[in-house]
């Protein structure tokens, strides 16, 4: 197996055990290799992989983002950029890259498995810790040339540089090919010109793929994918937003001023940059459909000790029936996202199967469950669910 045993371990040794072999504690029917969306020599991992992987994950939250270092990260705003290297140095900032970069190879459910852990620790550094992974990584990994991924790639997977991705502008939102942010070709390159708006990780990325228009005549087929450097001359973050949640997952509003972007730095073909996007955005919210669970688990990590431990006329509130069907209902709604998420993930893994409307499904579902559970967490929580020295409310706002 491609050696996850390994994730706790200094990425240089790291990469050398990948290529040993796991033998899985349970025997599983044919898993099927490589698809498109997975490097040369992909396998699907076992369920057994999968739990032990789940396990590495949680060792590394325990140990470096205990619930005081989410609440500071919330409080100030403003992410642990520390947290880069040692997110590297355990293997999981890239779950889905080819070995050759350092990247672990084991696809989208241990993927979604890290990240529902990283959120459940904190939703703001596992919004980033996605954007970085996902959004960037990934989206390298999938349309990116030997060059470009060997350019890119190994600082990123190490934590070593950061990474984002910029579609979205204040006018183009849900309409995002409406962008107006245009890429006049010029001698060797382009000139990149415009804003985005709501750019994760945009205040400290070294690394962006930004959408343009190359042919805004054109429309959706007139839109260029480019890797642009943040040292570029032009190039600033005009704004850090202040956000209602995922405070500490730095967002910006960046601003393009005559950037120039070098032809070799075009990601995918020229005017082929919705195919780019629309692909990224299906595994991008399947990803990211991970956030949610995690939130969940984390409201449920606060509400069962307090209801056993809260006691009103003489017993544990958790012995009222009202708290057991809400404790329940939490439970039942965390299990539904998470078999939707997981099984849309195992199809992608497994089968190759990609499909945009269950992408789209789990991630609406498991938003709209987590925002129910985490409201549900506050109620069970009374007066202690409404102030800062518990976490329901971060939980909440995330
Ligand atoms: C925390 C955070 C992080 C983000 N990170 C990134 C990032 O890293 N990179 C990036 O590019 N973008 C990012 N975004 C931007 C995000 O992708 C956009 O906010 C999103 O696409 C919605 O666009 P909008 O905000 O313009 O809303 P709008 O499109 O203006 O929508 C406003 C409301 O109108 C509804 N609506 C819109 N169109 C229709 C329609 N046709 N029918 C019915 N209802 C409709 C919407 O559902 C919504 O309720 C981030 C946003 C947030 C909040």
């Amino acid at each position: 197996m491609r050696g996850f045993k390994s994730l706790a371990r200094p990425a240089s040794r790291a990469l050398s055990s990948r290529s040993k072999q796991f033998t899985p504690a349970v025997t599983h029917s044919v898993r099927h290799a490589s698809t498109s969306k997975h490097p040369q020599g992909f396998e699907a991992p076992t369920p057994a992989d999968l739990t032990e992987l789940r396990e590495r994950v949680q060792e590394f939250t325990r140990r470096e983002i205990p619930e005081e270092l989410a609440a500071h990260t919330d409080k100030s705003n403003a992410f642990p950029n520390e947290m880069w290297p040692k997110l590297g140095e355990a293997g999981f900032l890239g779950m889905t890259a080819d070995e050759a970069y350092g990247g672990l190879v084991m696809g989208y459910q241990a993927h979604c498995v890290v990240m529902e852990e990283m959120s459940r620790a904190s939703g703001s550094i596992g919004l980033s810790y996605a954007a970085h992974s996902q959004l960037c990584v990934n989206q390298i990994s999938l349309n990116g040339t030997a060059a470009q991924k060997q350019k890119y790639l190994p600082g990123l997977v190490a934590g070593t540089t950061v990474g984002a991705l910029a579609m979205s502008e204040s006018g183009a939102g849900s309409d995002v090919v409406s962008m107006r942010t245009t890429a006049k070709p010029v001698d060797g390159g382009h000139l990149l010109n415009g804003t985005k708006m709501w750019i994760t990780n945009g205040p400290d990325a070294d690394v962006i793929v930004v959408y343009a228009k190359t042919e805004p005549e054109k429309g959706s087929k007139g839109i260029t994918a480019f890797l642009v450097d943040t040292k570029s001359d032009g190039f600033s973050c005009a704004r850090k937003l202040d956000k209602m949640g995922m405070r500490g997952s730095n967002t910006g509003e960046l601003a393009f001023s005559d950037v120039f972007v070098p032809s070799e730095n075009i990601l995918g073909q020229v005017n082929g940059g919705v195919r780019v996007l629309m692909e990224g955005l299906d595994l991008e919210r399947l990803v990211l459909s991970a956030g949610p669970l995690g939130i969940m688990q984390a409201a449920l990590d606060v509400a069962l000790p307090f209801t056993h431990q809260r006691k009103q006329f003489g017993s544990p509130i958790a012995h009222n029936q009202f708290v057991q069907g809400k404790l329940a209902d939490m439970y039942t709604k965390m299990q539904a996202s998470k078999a939707y998420t997981y099984n849309t993930a195992r199809a992608v893994d497994e089968e190759g199967i990609i499909k945009t409307q269950d992408c789209a499904g789990a991630i609406l579902y498991a938003a709209e469950r987590a925002t129910e559970c985490t409201l549900d967490c506050i109620q069970l929580l009374g007066g202690m669910g409404y102030v800062e020295e518990m976490p329901a409310s971060r939980l909440l706002r995330e």
